[in-house]
């Protein structure tokens, strides 16, 4: 049993994939503020309806990420979405395709909750746990949740967006300048249920000159519930400049943009609601893919490092894990 206590703040993909690299070199603890694991890479069952309003799909660019996905493909946590995709300007479109096993697009299944669900299964995991300070003290890093200390040690990974990990450091801390260098982006996920089938035209679209910026037919992902669901992100720039505004004048514009390129009308949709991102996405970077101080044993990845997509995420926490190994 290793005795380097590892603690791990963050239970979305970086960090669920360093805790299973470091699980045998490392005594390893994670602690996640929300009720589940997987961070941006989720879905939500509402009424038996199926949505996955964070991450879409991914692919894999990389041999590492394509062995890791490999093997959750033979575990049946990942299948290939064969969507038909089209791109949109404005409401023109300018091109189409099927998507095909030549460059899979790949998806959690029965949902993108099944992969941090799988990764978390072996791990120690505290949910509902926001770190909201961090002491260095002489038995090593106390971990605190407002005033209840969670214990103390030797390394802490902080694997959240930038912004978060930042407020987490002293004003000093040498990874600021790093961090405050990287402006992550916001993001609204339009979640709809039609009241009956609908035929879009297509599975998945990405729109340029517009507010929203993506559509899918989350139904048409493999082992969904039949039952028809929609879901729509806005553009990156209008949920920047509309963050703050109330939740209902972002659902009904962005029912407006859905209706402008679907035509599906208001009445004709039996559910809806909007979810916020305040840290959706990541511009890509060019520096490290992590940070990390040996003197002070404490260190970051995650895919802000790298650029917002789950391929970045693994790879910036596996990189970090072999700096942590060797
Ligand atoms: C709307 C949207 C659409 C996207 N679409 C795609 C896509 O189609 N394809 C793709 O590849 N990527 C997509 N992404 C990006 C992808 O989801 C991320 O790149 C990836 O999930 C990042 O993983 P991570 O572990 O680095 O960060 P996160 O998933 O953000 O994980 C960080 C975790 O830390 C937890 N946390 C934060 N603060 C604390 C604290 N103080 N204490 C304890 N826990 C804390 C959070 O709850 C979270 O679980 C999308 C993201 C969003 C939001």
């Amino acid at each position: 049993m290793p005795t380097t206590r590892l603690a791990i703040i963050g239970a979305g993909i970086s960090g669920l994939t360093l805790a299973h690299k470091l699980q045998d070199k490392f005594n390893v603890t994670l602690f996640e503020k929300a009720d589940r694991p997987g961070g941006r890479v989720t879905s939500k069952v509402i009424g038996g309806v199926d949505f996955d309003y964070g991450a879409q799909f991914f692919t894999a660019k990389t041999s590492a990420f394509q062995s890791f996905v490999d093997e959750m493909q033979a575990k049946g946590v990942v299948g290939i979405w064969n969507g038909h995709f089209i791109e949109f300007d404005h409401t023109d479109i300018c091109s189409e395709r099927d998507w095909d096993e030549s460059y899979p697009h790949y998806v959690g299944t029965p949902n993108m909750s099944a992969i941090g669900n799988w990764l978390a299964e072996p791990l120690t995991i505290h949910y509902e746990t926001t770190i909201t300070e961090l002491k260095k003290t002489a038995s090593g890093w106390q971990l605190l949740q407002d005033d209840t200390e969670l214990g103390a040690y030797d390394w802490v990974v902080l694997t959240m967006p930038p912004p978060q990990v930042s407020q987490l450091l002293a004003a000093e801390h040498t990874f600021q300048t790093t961090l405050s260098a990287i402006t992550m982006q916001a993001c609204f996920a339009l979640r709809v249920a039609p009241k009956n089938e609908q035929d879009l035209g297509f599975n998945a679209a990405l729109i340029r000159n517009h507010d929203i910026s993506w559509i899918s037919k989350n139904s048409s992902k493999p082992e969904r519930s039949e039952i028809p669901s929609i879901v729509v992100h806005a553009t990156n720039a209008w949920a920047d400049a509309h963050l703050n505004e109330d939740l209902q004048y972002v659902e009904n514009h962005m029912l407006t943009c859905l209706a402008d390129i679907t035509q599906i009308a208001a009445d004709n949709i039996a559910y809806r609601d909007v979810k916020r991102w305040v840290y959706a996405n990541a511009p890509k970077q060019s520096g490290n893919p992590f940070l990390v101080d040996k003197t002070d044993q404490i260190a970051v990845c995650g895919d802000g490092l790298i650029k917002g997509r789950i391929e970045s995420a693994y790879i910036s926490a596996s990189k970090l894990a072999q700096y942590l190994s060797a």
